[in-house]
């Protein structure tokens, strides 16, 4: 053995430490599993002696300074049995395999022998030579793994395979044995492989690694002996059960292994079990696990071994299970008065709600990826390639679930986005129209693909890896991960049980931000609700234009020759607006229902190709050439900068008129004496106080005119979206004619980055790649350059009028950490797309909860 090294600063006797009630052992400094073992021991629980290693000390191991480990030895009995288990900060950062039954040399063979058992000492020192001449020595696996014989004589072939690789015998030192294991597992920590896996899990480019060395219980020997793990809840669904393995003879996580007889834990009709071959040592292993679960406030994984019926617990690991038994488990031990609700608030990531209200891929199932993009909107879908709209209706006529298939998606896909179970398109990032409209109609997306091909005319779809797919194939979306993935795997469903709204009932009792819902249309409305949303937040009217019946009429609005002919096309619209708006105010019955007025540019609802021209020139009685002239002449540079929002609202004000006269009239429809609905209305894209004057007197006026017809009062409030960077800089004067400002972060990222919403995809992954970008602006609030004009915004709006209220209606309040920048900033409300409420229900209670515990 080599000499050790001197100590080294800050290497003290603190860092090799028997693991004892008050001994200085934790987590930061040696990992978690000491720290739990060390819990485990505090319980009373018969947890084997163990040292701890420090990160420190490990960290010296791989540089050669070795403890003493005679001394460390002396912690143990003479002939003691030991392992090696590695002890990461974080348990999910891995570290190398665990080492068994370090310490049998030729001479405590034979006194294992007696006490084991012949054949067992044997099976033992066998694996051990095996362990550490391919982990350890890192001699060639194959020279041990062609060794047929078992027994002695299997003993004897391992040793000597042993001495012929290494060229030199087994070491019979154990303390040549154990500095060995310990050197080799610290540098193993030490490797590049190791450090990339652990970084891509999120630990720290210096994490630390502590080792743990137990004397071991054996496992295999006289009367009832082996090893296994039990815990007491199901980690796939939650639920209370006792599930775990158990084999008998065996040691480490044998019991696991694929193929392994295991036995049953709990007596059970199909074979034998646990309790009936150690019924003492069960009923103490049961009791262990509930006091681990109660006093370590978590539900546990207990590690065990039966050594001739006697129970020892190795180890203790926290149960991760999915995102559904997360939100049990966190409940239940709430519920039982383990935790307190703040706590099992705090333990459920929000975004793992959001796999809950979505059908998903089942993590078990065999995934063949054809491409990726971004994940759009969550949930998973498998069904036949459409590439139009109109085949999509033609497949949902036929109940044949089909994937919407597109370069991108307008406003005439709305139907056809309805139709299909899924959207994949080439072009467009997170607030892209197939992304909005994905998210708000719960239907999986993914956009932006664009590594893969669309060959849209010859109805193909090229794969990243160059395989072909045709309509009719079979593909599924995974919006949760942004993957296609070809054929259907097996999914698992969406469930919303009683933890699931237990939860956010706590949270909802925690949180200080409003969340409503981004809603469209009845259906969104009730989903909101479902969600317990707080109101609407925005309903996008344009939306409504695109229902089977209307598009004509919308056409013939924009096609109109002067105000009479359009307000002819009005008069038309004007009862179905009416009751798109009198059913979501009685949907959202005593909730505010915010309104906006019509914000794309008009030409949006034109068509675009042949086919749809003929169809709009038999429809107005057009010469179809003029119906394309006139189609080119509305056309613009940059539709998102141009004839849109009040702009339009300004010079083609009838629309806004017969909008106004919509929501008053379904306001006094829905109203009752003692529940009067109280809209809210608000003006899309201003950049100018002057705007919001202007139209703000036309809508009192036709809100008197309402009033005067019916003989009946009612009060409405307005509001005025601030999207435009000129906007956020005069609020104040904005907000002096506004009850409410609520600032449209989509556009509003758009014009403060100069970057297209709809073509960023093309480009976004390269530059969040190249590190140009963070992430990407329209998923994750730019919170130095977006943020700043929210902060100055605010500030402004508020000193223009005391008490307005203030809002985000972009996409980025339902993204858990932009909803954390505009809870800092001082946002009454958030509003997002309705199925993502309840993770922004969760993420802004968790908020608010660090800021309790901050403040004491
Ligand atoms: C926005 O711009 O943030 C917004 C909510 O409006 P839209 O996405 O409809 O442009
Ligand atoms: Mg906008």
């Amino acid at each position: 053995m080599e000499d050790a090294a001197p100590q080294q600063p800050g290497e003290t006797s603190r860092d090799v430490t028997l693991i004892t009630p008050t001994a200085p052992v934790q987590s930061p400094t040696h990992g978690g599993r000491a720290k739990c073992l060390q819990r485990l021991v505090r319980l009373d629980l018969p947890v084997p002696r163990t040292v701890a290693l420090s990160f420190g000390a490990v960290k010296g191991i791989a540089a050669e300074r070795m403890p003493d480990v005679e001394a460390l030895l002396g912690e143990f009995a003479p002939d003691a049995v030991l392992c090696v288990r590695p002890s990461s900060e974080d348990p999910d950062w891995g570290g190398p395999g665990a080492v068994l039954n370090i310490g049998i040399t030729d001479d405590t063979h034979a006194s294992l022998a007696e006490q084991i058992g012949r054949a067992a000492a044997t099976a033992l020192y066998t694996r051990f030579v095996h362990a550490y001449a391919v982990d350890v020595a890192r001699l060639d696996a194959d020279a041990f793994a062609g060794i047929e014989a078992e027994g002695e004589e299997g003993l004897a072939a391992a040793l000597a395979a042993y001495e012929e690789e290494a060229e030199e015998p087994f070491p019979q030192d154990r303390a040549v044995q154990l500095s060995q294991v310990l050197r080799s597992m610290a540098r193993a920590w030490e490797g590049t492989t190791a450090r990339i896996l652990r970084q891509a899990k999120g630990a720290p480019a210096d994490a630390g690694l502590g080792l743990v060395v137990q004397e071991m219980a054996l496992g295999l020997g006289h009367g009832e002996c082996g090893s296994g793990v039990l815990q007491l809840v199901n980690q796939s669904t939650g639920l209370p059960q006792i599930t775990g393995r158990y084999l008998s003879q065996s040691q480490g996580r044998e019991a696991l292994a694929k193929g392994a007889a295991s036995l049953y834990l709990e007596r059970d009709p199909r074979g034998p079990s646990l309790e009936d071959l150690a019924p003492e040592a069960f009923s103490e292993l049961l009791s262990h696990a509930a006091l681990a679960r109660k006093r370590l406030r978590a539900e546990m994984q207990m590690e065990f071994t039966i050594e001739n019926g006697r129970l020892f617990i190795l180890d203790g690991v926290v149960v991760t299970g999915t995102s559904r038994a997360a939100v049990r488990m966190a409940v239940r031990l709430a519920e039982d008065g383990i935790i307190t609700r703040q706590e099992a608030l705090m333990r459920v990531e929000p975004r793992a709600l959001s796999e809950l209200l979505h059908r998903q891929v089942d993590p078990e199932a065999a995934r063949d990826p054809i491409g990726r993009g971004i994940a759009a909107s969550p949930g998973a879908a498998s069904g036949r390639i459409v590439f139009s709209s109109a085949e999509a209706q033609a497949s949902a006529a036929r109940n044949e679930p089909c994937i919407l298939v597109r370069r991108e998606t307008s406003p005439e896909d709305v139907r056809g986005m309805h139709a299909a179970s899924a959207v994949l398109t080439e072009r467009g990032g997170m607030t892209s129209h197939a992304a909005v409209i994905g998210r708000g109609l719960g239907l999986p997306c993914v956009v932006g693909a664009n590594r893969m091909r669309f060959h849209l005319r010859r109805r193909e779809l090229l794969a990243e890896d160059g395989r072909l797919f045709r309509e009719g194939d079979i593909i599924t979306v995974d919006g949760t991960n942004g993957t296609i993935l070809s054929g259907a795997p097996a999914m698992v469903e969406a469930l919303l049980d009683d933890s699931f709204q237990t939860l956010l009932a706590w949270a909802d009792a925690e949180r200080d931000i409003g969340v409503r819902a981004n809603a469209d249309t009845p259906a969104d409305a009730q989903t909101a609700r479902n969600f317990a949303a707080g109101g609407i937040g925005l309903c996008r009217t344009e939306h409504m234009f695109f229902e089977p019946g209307r598009l004509t009429v919308m056409r013939e609005m924009i096609f109109a020759d002067g105000p009479e002919d359009r307000r002819a096309a009005l008069d038309q619209l004007l009862p179905m607006q009416r009751a798109d708006f009198t059913e979501l105010f009685r949907i959202m019955t005593g909730l505010p229902v915010c309104i906006r007025l019509f914000d794309p540019p008009l030409h949006e609802f034109l068509p675009t190709d042949r086919a749809g021209l003929r169809e709009l020139a038999e429809a107005l009685g057009m010469a179809v050439s003029d119906v394309t002239r006139r189609v080119e002449q509305m056309g613009e540079y940059n539709p998102m900068l141009g004839m849109r929002g009040v702009r339009l609202g300004l010079t083609v004000p009838e629309i806004y008129d017969m909008q106004a006269r919509a929501i008053f009239e379904a306001t006094l429809e829905a109203s009752r004496e003692d529940d009067p609905v109280v809209p809210e209305v608000m003006i899309p894209l201003v950049s100018t106080p002057r705007e919001v004057e202007i139209v703000k007197t036309r809508i009192d006026a036709v809100a008197a005119a309402v009033k005067t017809e019916r003989g009946r009062d009612f009060t409405y409030r307005l509001g005025v979206m601030v999207e435009t960077p000129r906007a956020c800089l005069l609020a104040d004067q904005i907000a002096a004619h506004a009850h409410f400002l609520s600032f449209g972060t989509n556009d509003l990222t758009q014009m403060t980055y100069g970057l297209s919403r709809d073509d960023a995809g093309r480009f976004m992954s390269d530059y969040v790649g190249m590190g140009v970008f963070e992430e990407d602006p329209f998923h994750l609030l730019d919170r130095e350059g977006v943020g700043e004009l929210l902060r100055i915004g605010v500030a402004r709006g508020r000193r223009g009028r005391k008490g307005i209220t203030m809002s985000i209606c972009g996409e980025h309040g339902g993204n858990p950490e932009s909803l954390g920048i505009c809870r800092d900033a001082g946002f009454d409300y958030v509003s997002c797309s309705p199925f993502r409420v309840p993770v922004a229900r969760l993420a802004a209670a968790q908020f608010a909860i660090r800021d309790k515990i901050e403040a004491g």
